[in-house]
Parts: structure tokens; sequence; C-alpha cells
């Protein structure tokens, strides 16, 4: 198995409840190592670059609202498998198919407020921390 980057992020709905570090605490856990981390917000211009490949879907401008609606941590996970481990520890994007255990069946709200982010594929992973950090930010 190969040590990969994956990005991640926790969402609105998360940081409203006080919950980043028992986010983070779940990921530490699970062997995957927060290289970067940042706080910050999304302007509806980067949340419509962001989740751009969702821009013919209904719940895109809700989705874009939502992510705007609050502060979000940025973050770079690094570890074996991290991309595939880090979609594990997450659970499904609907609370509701999430296994037991995973963040979503923990933490979310909704399909929409479900509470993480995380990259579906390497090479999604390599233009999504891209576009939060520099190489200079990220300490592995
Ligand atoms: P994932 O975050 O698991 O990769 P997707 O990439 O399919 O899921 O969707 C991106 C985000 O859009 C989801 O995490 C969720 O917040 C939201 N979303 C997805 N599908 C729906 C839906 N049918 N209704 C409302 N929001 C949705
Ligand atoms: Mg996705």
């Amino acid at each position: 198995m190969a040590i990969e980057r994956t990005f991640s992020m926790i969402k609105p709905d998360a940081t409203e409840r006080n919950l980043t570090g028992k986010i983070c605490a779940m990921l530490e856990k699970n062997g995957l190592k927060i290289i970067a981390s940042r706080r910050t917000r999304m302007t509806p211009e980067k949340a419509a670059q962001f989740y751009s490949v969702h821009s013919e879907r209904p719940f895109f401008q809700s989705l874009c609202d939502f992510m705007c609606s609050g502060p979000i941590i940025v973050q770079v996970l690094e570890g074996e498998n991290a991309v595939l481990k880090n979609r594990e520890v997450m659970g499904a994007t609907n609370p509701e198919d999430a296994d037991e255990g995973t963040i979503r069946k923990q933490f979310a709200v909704s399909l929409e407020k479900n509470s993480v982010h995380g990259s579906d594929s390497l090479e999604n992973a390599k233009i999504e921390i891209d576009q939060f950090f520099t190489d200079e930010e990220i300490f592995s």
C-alpha cells in the first residue's frame, strides 16, 4: 500500500456544533495524520468552483449556500491508502446509509449537512489540495 495525501473539510454544520476536535480525533484514531489544517470560510465563488462537478444537480445552489453559511476547516490528511481510508472513516454520503462508527453516522444531520468532505480519488485529492494549500503550508 502506498502513502497518499487526501483533502478533507469539516463542514459548517459540524463547526457550528463544536465538533472539530471529535472529528479530528476519529481521523487520527484511524491512522490519518493531519499534515495541514486551517479554519476559513468558503466564498460563493470558491464553493461553486469546488463543487463545479455538481453544477447541473438540483441541490447545487443549496449546497453552495450551505458551505458558505459558517466556518469550515480545510485539511490535508496523509497515511496508507489515505483517499479510500478517509472515505471509509467518513461513511456514506447519506448518513442514513452510513455504517456504524463512521463520522457521518455519528454526526451528520442530513444528506446535505453531512459534516465532512473527502476527496474521491487521488487525482481529485491533488486538485483539491492545490485549491487551498501551497506546498509551504504542508508539513508531514
Ligand atoms: P460526497 O461528499 O460523499 O463525495 P457527493 O460528491 O455526491 O458526495 O456530493 C457532494 C455533497 O453534496 C455531499 O457531501 C452533500 O453535502 C451534498 N449532496 C449530495 N447529494 C445530495 C442530495 N441529493 N441532496 C442534497 N445534498 C446533496
Ligand atoms: Mg464527492
